[in-house]
């Protein structure tokens, strides 16, 4: 096997994203790099990417070469030496190159919880936001709804910023939403509510 065929056998595209510190939706969606991306439209499966948005698509070489500017074999060296493939070899230049997005790691995994959070709580309001929208102008509005107003556009702002924001605002906002437990409790919270609507699909 050569170095690319090596590569990509060993480190699933998804693998290499976490590693060099994209963003990852639960459902394995992140931003794509190769076109403004402001919601995840770029899918991580485990041999290759597919963007929805622009129809970018290539393996998980192709996804290091863009990410660090390099030339698909730097990249494929540069993913065999950080993933320790081929201990043998002394690291290449390129696996020394700089990140585009500087990763700080004891940050990142709180960064990648909060946002982690925001995203499911996102889904369960834009599903309240139709489910419980009301039919006739004179109906009571419905807590879920006017919740889902309320909050959408604020946490999408806030999911924003962590995917797309530069790191000193990203590193504020992951404090903030860290403070007195908050980001915890919304995720007690959300417990809760899939719970209360998966006893609710069994009754
Ligand atoms: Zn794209």
């Amino acid at each position: 096997m050569n170095i690319f065929e090596t590569v990509k056998s060993a480190i699933p595209v998804r693998q290499a994203a976490e590693y060099y510190g994209l963003q990852i939706c639960k459902n394995n969606m992140t931003c794509c790099l190769f076109h403004p991306d402001k919601h995840p439209s770029m899918k991580l499966n485990d041999d290759y990417y597919y963007c929805f948005g622009c129809g970018a698509t290539g393996d998980v070489i192709d996804l290091t070469a863009q990410l660090f500017d390099l030339g698909k074999f730097e990249a494929a060296k540069k993913l065999a030496s950080d993933f320790g493939i081929d201990p043998d070899n002394p690291p290449a230049a390129a696996a020394l190159a700089k990140p585009k997005h500087k990763i700080i790691h004891a940050f990142r995994e709180d960064e990648q919880y909060c946002f982690r959070v925001l995203c499911d709580y996102l889904h369960l309001l834009e599903s309240w936001q139709k489910l419980y929208a009301p039919h006739t102008p004179d109906e009571p509005l419905d807590d879920r709804f006017v919740e889902a107003c309320q909050m959408k556009d604020y946490i999408e702002y806030l999911a924003d910023i962590l995917t797309v924001g530069d790191l000193e605002l990203r590193v504020i906002t992951t404090k903030e939403l860290l403070k007195d437990g908050k980001i915890t409790e919304l995720e007690k919270r959300l417990d809760r509510l899939l719970d209360l609507s998966e006893e609710g699909e069994a009754a």
